[in-house]
């Protein structure tokens, strides 16, 4: 990509995007940028993510893709929020002060309610809240901060999965019940081992990988489960396969290669080549949980917070995952097209439905 004005604007057009701003204040060392993808359902919220991005291209590229999954994770749940997103070009071990994040708080003041900032890659609850210093519109503060703060989202993201795991075992076998069933748990971070928890507990046969081996053998330990060194995942047979890691785990070549029947977990964007790979699983009947879908429970939480609804609305929007997962699996099987493709048609036609009441 080159920086051209028109460029630009055309990568924005093809993704459907309304707004690009960017804040440079050098007395701070602030360059940040906060794209906003669609505002049809909402306000746009999106995680403020920190990252020594090589270029701008690269920092605007990635701001425009994370801010228009938003929009499908909140279109497919059923919220009332636009998708955004907030880069900051830095290094976040390094490079992060109070008054950078205050100064990103007054960027966001200034875009007067149409971007809500969240956690991302490089922030924590602590700059979420020097961020609020300067600005309301943010969302995912602790509970002692924000009378209706959500707390740890990770619970929430754990919860999301877990009701996607359980709406594609009733497609496979008729049941939702995981007791017995070979679940490979790919890392054991905050989401992963609240899932093993969770799947424990209904005596699940969860199988764990962390490409760090202390804590995949410490959680592998806690909760009975057998460890699976990180490179051999796709050696073995399971019903499912939970990416909690990183994305892209789900590519051609492993997607031709693994053994299991379902694949339901939390990392973002699991499918690398997302148009090849998810028909390759389609062809092959390894029913895919949409990402965006079944790891909403984070954004749900938010969600809740902003309205002042608590963490009942949270659980309940959230269980709702499991009907949101079994009418994308419908879909998929009626027209017979990928569950990414589905899941995509049932977001735009939310999105394209609501607009005519919002002319
Ligand atoms: P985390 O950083 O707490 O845990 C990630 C784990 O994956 C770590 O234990 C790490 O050692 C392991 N890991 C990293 N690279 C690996 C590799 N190549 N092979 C095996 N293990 C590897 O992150 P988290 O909060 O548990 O989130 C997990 C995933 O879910 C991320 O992709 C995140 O973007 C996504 N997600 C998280 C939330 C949330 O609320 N935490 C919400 C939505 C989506």
């Amino acid at each position: 990509m080159s920086t051209s004005q028109n460029s630009i604007f055309e990568l924005m057009s093809q993704s459907g995007h309304q707004n690009l701003f960017f804040c440079n204040d050098e007395l701070v060392g602030l360059r940040a940028i906060v794209a906003i993808h669609d505002t049809t359902l909402g306000p746009a919220i999106g995680g403020v993510r920190m990252l020594p991005y090589e270029s701008t291209e690269e920092a605007i590229e990635d701001a425009l893709r994370l801010s228009k999954a938003i929009t499908y994770k909140s279109a497919i749940t059923g919220l009332n929020l636009g998708g955004g997103s907030a880069v900051i070009i830095g290094n976040s071990r390094l490079d992060k002060s109070e008054v950078l994040l205050r100064r990103l708080g007054q960027f966001i003041e200034g875009l007067n309610g149409n971007f809500i900032a969240s956690l991302d890659v490089g922030t924590t609850q602590r700059d979420l809240e020097h961020i609020y210093t300067e600005t309301d519109h943010v969302a995912g503060l602790p509970k002692a901060i924000h009378g209706s703060g959500v707390g740890d989202p990770s619970i929430f993201a754990a919860q999301g999965v877990y009701f996607g795991i359980k709406a594609c075992l009733k497609e496979l076998y008729g049941s939702e019940n995981v007791a017995g069933k070979k679940v490979i748990v790919h890392g054991v971070g905050g989401v992963g081992e609240r899932l093993i928890a969770m799947l424990r507990e209904e005596n699940a046969r969860v199988y764990v990988s962390d490409i760090t081996e202390e804590k995949m053998l410490k959680v592998a330990a806690k909760y009975k489960a057998e460890p699976i060194p990180y490179n051999e995942v796709f050696d073995h047979e399971f019903d499912v396969y939970s990416p909690c890691a990183l994305g892209g785990t789900v590519n051609p070549e492993s997607a031709q290669k693994m053994q299991c029947k379902i694949i339901a977990g939390s990392a973002n964007n699991q499918l690398k080549d997302e148009l090849v790979t998810s028909s390759i699983l389609h062809e092959r009947g390894i029913l895919y949980a949409p990402d965006y879908l079944i790891n909403a429970g984070a954004l749900i939480g938010c969600y809740s917070e902003i309205q002042n609804y608590g963490v009942d609305h949270t659980e309940f929007v959230i269980k709702n995952i499991y009907n949101a997962t079994r009418d994308v699996l419908k879909k998929s099987k009626e027209e017979n097209i990928s569950t990414f493709e589905a899941a995509n048609r049932i977001a735009e036609k939310r999105i394209q439905d609501i607009k005519k009441i919002k002319r």
